[in-house]
């Protein structure tokens, strides 16, 4: 193109419009009529003319274009334009003087027509005015219904038109189409998101071309998930293979597309389910061994239907309480022997039709439909019945972990529910603990942790569970507000797997050690497990090894055992029939009683009724059996700040009492010793602690100013001398001098 010819005036607000025309004299009407209003680029045969359009596709408003060139055929052209993706959107205005080839140039995708010899200027002017305005709308339009980056339909628009696509298409079988990036994220962090786009750009084009060849139409769904809604196909393992991508400087990314197939759909349903169906098969295809193209089949169709039959029974099943709540004891195992120190609550479904169904089937999917915090609550409330009802007949329970969802963490009425359990059932807060899954933290991190430190505030303890399966960030973990960490059941399986790799193991137990937190091991279910486990300084095992989760009444002989813990069992047997007999109980109740009662007074003869600590003879008996080598005795003595001499009302004795048990490891033995004193007898543990016990005292005391209490102790270690010294004497001889000259300290001996 020669520069004459190159009439162009760019000033920016002027639309810019191309003229295809050999004759000068033509060219030139053109110009005088149209140069005042518009920008103008003139060509004057065909290779000029797609010159220009190479070079300005993206700025031209309107192409008028004569038909009978020197050197092609304008229809050739018109046909050039329209095949090309970035071109196709120019409309193009015919200048002909033969009527003939309207129709074709029109099935071609020519916008309108200017006759030859030319009309008025006002007449030119107007069309070429209309057909702009027209195509900036249509372009408006566009940009609403498509997405920005790929130029596919987005979402909102696809539904619509793919019902239109089957107005049309009445008989057409159709296909709906799932189309995942596996592993796009990794892509989007390895190279970039620029580099990133560059690849769903490319699909994109892939999709677009697909439905240019056979029909259909595609859009973007999300992120890296398109929909495809096609006529029937068969091949399209062959058309999404694996694909080597190239991002630029020598980077190449093999692409590997996931596809979901929901194959000859049934049109009777909403399109939105039809593609339900498809991402169902892709989810299937998500694990990597089903191949990366998945069709929604019968057993699928038979899971959507199972699904739906446990949904449509939820509300049924609540009702008539059909799920039943089961609880498997965790032990401490720090001591010589393991203690049962908790349980957890799991839940199951006694489904009249389909028999008994565990938890993994049910709960990700009340979790994905809103029911799990209806669930929930349900297994709270019978947990927290539960526990009153043991702490009624028994006098005494395990406090039990409950599973609180992700979901339940968004649900603002969860702290309501959680504390109308308690006062309902006359719990403190310790009897229940939460398990909060580790994704949850990961989701909205500020968020729950907020939450979490609120639940903690009010008093619960909670346990992060399945630590370690999440993605958690070291920076996130220090923030925590957790009393526990529980490993995922993946650590164990590991590390006891063929390879016996223990390492991960020991990095979390290092973490654990960190942040200063017990941790808790599941899915144990062998000796060598729970010994290999205690060596590395887990405290606190749950399992097949020690039990399978248990409906409560089958749960209840750990409990009994628990109160006559051990060794000390007999001890205590021996203790109670001396109180059965000796006491002179109603030869009545004594009848009705069976074992219930009898471990009932097994329990009252240990314990003191005011604080459900272990009084002096529980002290004995636990003392007597104590490993005395790593073993610490605390004595506390607790008074009002102003007021030494009077003694402590019940309330205070109690408020004490929490305290204590906030401070102290389960297997820390606490006893109320006299009035107003308790003997903390402290295992596993040596004089080298002492800074560490000193801290606790003072967090001890910084809580109990409230109540205008302080505490002062004395303690003596096993260790360093271990000559057999009497530590209780000893730690009662501390004491006394710390009354004296150490309020509020601790004076070791
Ligand atoms: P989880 O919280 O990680 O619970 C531990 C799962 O491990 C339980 O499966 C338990 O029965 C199983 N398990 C315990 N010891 C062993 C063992 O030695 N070997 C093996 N192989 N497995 C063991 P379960 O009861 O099927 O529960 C599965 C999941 O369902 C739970 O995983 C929890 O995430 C969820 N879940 C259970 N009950 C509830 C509930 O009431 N609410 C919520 N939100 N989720 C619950
Ligand atoms: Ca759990
Ligand atoms: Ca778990």
């Amino acid at each position: 193109m020669t520069d004459n010819q190159l009439l162009f005036h760019s000033t920016d607000s002027k639309r810019l419009v191309l003229i295809v025309e050999d004759e000068e004299i033509n060219r030139n009407i053109l110009n005088e009529i149209l140069k005042d209003t518009y920008s103008l680029v003139f060509a004057s045969n065909g290779a000029e003319a797609m010159d220009a359009v190479r070079r300005y596709f993206d700025r031209l408003s309107v192409v008028l274009l004569d038909l009978f060139l020197p050197d092609m055929n304008g229809l050739d052209i018109l046909r050039w334009i329209k095949d090309n993706v970035h071109y196709a959107g120019i409309p193009v205005i015919i200048l002909t003087s033969d009527r003939e080839s309207e129709v074709d140039s029109l099935n071609l995708g020519a916008i309108d027509f200017i006759p030859k010899p030319y009309p008025l200027p006002k007449v030119i002017h107007a069309r070429v005015r209309r057909t702009i305005e027209f195509c900036e709308d249509r372009d408006i339009i566009r940009s609403t219904e498509r997405d920005h980056l790929t130029g596919l339909y987005n979402k909102e628009f696809f539904y619509t038109y793919s019902d239109q696509y089957d107005l049309y298409h009445r008989d057409q079988e159709m296909d709906a189409v799932v189309v995942d990036v596996n592993h796009f994220h990794i892509i989007n962090e390895r190279y970039g998101r620029k580099s990133a786009d560059t690849v769903l750009c490319y699909i994109g084009r892939k999709l677009e071309e697909l439905v240019e060849e056979r029909g259909g139409i595609a859009c973007r769904k999300e992120a890296d998930t398109f929909f495809l809604y096609c006529p029937h196909m068969d091949d399209y393992e062959e058309l999404f293979k694996d694909t080597d991508f190239d991002l630029g400087n020598g980077r190449n990314v093999r692409l590997r597309l996931r596809l979901g197939v929901y194959s000859d759909v049934d049109k009777s349903i909403e399109i939105e389910r039809r593609f339900d169906r498809a991402k169902l098969a892709s989810d299937t295809a998500k694990g990597g061994f089903a191949g990366t193209v998945v069709f929604y089949d019968r057993k699928l169709q038979e899971s959507e239907l199972f699904e739906e039959q446990l949904l449509e029974g939820f509300h049924t099943a609540i009702k008539e309480k059909q799920f039943l709540v089961y609880y498997q004891p965790k032990f401490d195992i720090r001591g010589e022997e393991p203690v049962l120190c908790s349980a957890e609550a799991l839940v199951r479904w006694k489904h009249p039709e389909l028999g008994l169904i565990n938890p993994g089937i049910f709960i990700p999917l009340f979790e994905n439909n809103g029911l799990i915090g209806e669930l929930d609550c349900f297994v709270w409330s019978e947990a927290a019945a539960q526990l009153h009802s043991w702490k009624e007949r028994f006098g005494f329970a395990v406090p039990i972990s409950v599973n609180v969802s992700r979901v339940d963490m968004m649900d603002h009425d969860m702290m309501d529910s959680l504390q109308k359990l308690i006062s309902e059932y006359g719990l403190s807060f310790r009897d229940l603990s939460l398990e909060i899954t580790e994704s949850a933290y990961t989701e909205d991190a500020d968020r729950i942790i907020e939450e979490v430190k609120q639940l903690r505030d009010m008093g619960f303890t909670v346990e992060m569970d399945d630590f370690g399966s999440g993605y958690s960030s070291l920076n996130m973990i220090s923030r925590l507000p957790i009393d526990a960490l529980k490993l995922d059941m993946q650590f164990i399986r590991n590390a006891f797997s063929e390879r016996r790799d223990t390492s991960m193991l020991e990095i979390v137990f290092e973490i654990a050690e960190m942040l200063g937190v017990p941790t808790i091991a599941e899915g144990v279910e062998t000796e060598e497990q729970m010994l290999t486990l205690k060596v590395m300084g887990c405290d606190i095992v749950q399992g097949y090894y020690f039990s399978r989760p248990l409906p409560a009444d089958e749960f209840e002989p750990f409990l009994i055992k628990r109160i006559g813990s051990g060794k000390q069992e007999d001890y205590i047997r021996d203790f109670a029939g001396h109180m059965e007999h000796g006491g002179g109980l109603p030869g009545e109740a004594h009848v009705k009683a069976g074992r219930h009662i009898r471990d009932h007074y097994i329990y009252m003869a240990i314990h003191d009724p005011l604080t459900g600590l272990f009084n002096r003879s529980g002290f004995d008996v636990v003392y007597r059996d104590t490993d005395r080598n790593n073993v610490a005795i605390l004595i506390l003595r607790a008074e009002m700040r102003d007021r030494p001499e009077s003694p402590l009302s019940d309330r205070t004795i109690v408020r004490t009492t929490e305290i204590l048990q906030k401070y102290f490891r389960s297997v820390d033995r606490i006893c109320r010793w006299k009035q107003d004193e308790f003997v903390v007898i402290m295992s596993r543990i040596n004089s080298s602690m002492k800074n560490r016990l000193l801290s606790k005292l003072a967090r001890m005391n910084d809580e109990s100013e409230e109540e205008d209490l302080v505490l002062t102790g004395g303690a003596a270690f096993s260790d360093p001398d271990d000559t057999g010294k009497d530590i209780l004497s000893a730690a009662q001889e501390a004491l006394e001098e710390s009354l004296s000259e150490n309020k509020g300290g601790c004076i070791f001996r």
